[in-house]
């Protein structure tokens, strides 16, 4: 037709755009990787939703460039695993989140365990895992038990499920515990969940959303928690928006609720003063 010419050559010309952008990026990305001044961390909590108590939170990385301003992690975390970058930035926000939790643990604060996601890379090589447990050997070292808990996606684990669990094994023995992020949406076949040393089950925010209107995001998310419940795992409903899904999530006796209805992911100030008004019915 008439306008298939423009169109080819909008598609065109963001195809450019878009790679000008992730040579753009990896290249801020390099240079933000030497000091790491340009990241900081945010913290968002998981709320018990029977008590509704705050123990727990997810780290997520922030990054605010000095020019292009804040980029997402959705954006950056690919491109970070596109060019082998995201295993020293995994570190970076490894060894941060421990030393904050150190902190954490002498002033006796609310947050008692975090969890940091692991890329979908960590899984492609057993060498991975060294830089885990040199990070948990450490803060051991400078005394105490560390509650420290890891994201994982089903997809990276089912790419070498064999390799994964061997990994996973080691984790565990650190006393680590890990989390299913996404659950839902990957490749995994429910035969291989009990299989998998998970502690914990994190519902993808796509079905979170469909609570409780959409009858089928309803009954996956009821199935889900269902599952969790038999194999005897707890279960998180992540992007949690609304008291009506936080009432239905709190009847159907899932465990955790995270989403912006409790929370936002904060920065380690803002965090302290939410303390009071930390509890949710
Ligand atoms: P994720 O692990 O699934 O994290 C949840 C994302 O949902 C976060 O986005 C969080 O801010 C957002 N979120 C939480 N509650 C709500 C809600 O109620 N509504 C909506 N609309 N969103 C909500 P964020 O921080 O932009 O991170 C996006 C993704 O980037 C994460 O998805 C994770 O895959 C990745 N990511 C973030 N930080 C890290 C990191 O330190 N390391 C790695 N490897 N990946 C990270
Ligand atoms: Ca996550
Ligand atoms: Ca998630
Ligand atoms: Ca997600």
């Amino acid at each position: 037709g008439k306008n298939e010419g423009r169109d080819r050559f909008v598609l065109y010309d963001e195809l450019i755009h878009s790679d000008r952008r992730e040579q753009l990026i990896v290249g801020s990305l390099r240079k933000a990787m030497t000091d790491y001044k340009e990241f900081n961390l945010v913290y968002q909590p998981k709320i018990a939703l029977a008590t509704g108590k705050v123990e727990q939170a997810e780290v997520l990385i922030r990054w605010n460039h000095p020019k292009l301003g804040f980029i997402s992690p959705a954006e950056f975390i690919p491109i970070a695993e596109k060019y082998s970058l995201i295993h020293r930035l995994t570190e970076w926000v490894l060894k941060e989140t421990v030393h904050q939790m150190e902190l954490w643990k002498k002033e006796d604060h609310f947050i008692r365990q975090v969890s940091v996601n692991l890329s979908a890379m960590h899984f492609r090589s057993e060498s991975h895992n060294s830089m885990i447990k040199e990070i948990v050997h450490h803060s051991l070292e400078r005394g105490g038990e560390l509650h420290l808990q890891l994201e994982i996606t089903e997809t990276s684990v089912m790419e070498n499920l064999e390799r994964a669990l061997m990994m996973l094994g080691e984790l565990k023995q650190l006393s680590l515990t890990i989390a299913l992020d996404d659950f839902g949406t990957g490749l995994s076949s429910l035969t291989h969940l009990k299989h998998l040393p998970i502690d914990i089950l994190k519902i993808d925010k796509s079905f979170i959303d469909e609570v409780p209107h959409d009858e089928r995001g309803t009954a996956i998310t009821e199935m889900i928690i269902q599952l969790a419940k038999s194999l005897g795992i707890a279960v998180v409903a992540e992007g949690v928006e609304t008291l009506e899904q936080h009432e239905f999530l709190k009847r159907l006796g899932c465990d955790y609720g995270q989403g912006y209805y409790y929370s936002r992911p904060m920065n380690v100030k803002d965090l302290d003063q939410q303390t009071i008004e930390r509890t949710v019915r």
